[in-house]
């Protein structure tokens, strides 16, 4: 695989899944740069879904190629299709039910989560028949309470259990342990959750941070499928 592509199919031990993420590095020019991802990673371009996304709790099952408007998560039970999005400091959340064979991809940013996004993904994955007792979950690069420092505007928006402050009062956002417990919370297993724990700010040598390099950032593109 390419040294700017990070290959997560090997954690989720499903026969014919690929998980990939890219780095930086990356040439990024949407939406080429997903049609060239998915020849890296052997499939057939034209079997793309890209959600046009909008930071809302919006989650489509998809059965063939699209271009979404207004949708931050996709889910799907068929193979040969592409799920993808993209993120620079929001957590690309991968999920899957080996059982069911059914994948998910999701764009979880502050809004989208406080916004139930990951609520509405587990409703949409229950109403195909997911196993949550089977089903795996990666959370992917993003930024973490090191480094997302948030204002009362966003604060206030968070239950008191996600805020860390220091004593000049300024806070930071542990956003991938509220979505952690979401995921308990509703019957996903502790165990099968897997958080790589690397923050995209701290390290903006390898990935795109928003709050690092502003509007100018780029993206990382997240793409999942079974063949
Ligand atoms: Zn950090």
């Amino acid at each position: 695989m390419n040294e700017s592509i990070i290959d997560y199919s090997g954690y989720f031990q499903f026969p014919g899944l690929t998980a990939l993420f890219t780095k930086n590095s990356y040439p990024f020019s949407p939406p080429e740069d997903r049609l060239e991802l998915t020849k890296i990673a052997g499939f057939s371009s034209d079997r793309l879904v890209i959600p046009k996304q909008t930071h809302t709790n919006h989650v489509l099952v998809v059965d063939e190629p699209a271009f979404l408007p207004d949708t931050d998560g996709v889910i799907t039970n068929k193979r040969n299709l592409i799920l993808s999005i993209q993120v620079a400091d929001c957590i690309p959340v991968f999920i899957a039910d080996k059982s069911t064979q059914t994948i998910g991809l999701i764009h979880a940013g502050w809004r989208g989560v406080t916004n139930g996004i990951i609520l509405e993904t587990l409703n949409k994955l229950e109403s195909l028949g997911t196993i949550f007792n089977n089903t795996q979950v990666l959370l992917g690069p993003s930024i973490r309470k090191c480094c997302f420092e948030v204002k009362e505007d966003v604060l206030n928006h968070f239950p008191t259990e996600y805020r860390n402050t220091d004593d000049q009062g300024r806070y930071w956002i542990d956003l991938q342990s509220m979505v952690v417990d979401q995921l308990i919370g509703r019957g996903i297993l502790g165990k099968k959750i897997a958080d790589v724990h690397q923050c995209t700010k701290c390290k903006n040598d390898q990935f795109h941070s928003y709050r690092q390099e502003g509007v100018s950032a780029g993206r990382m593109v997240g793409l999942m499928a079974i063949n």
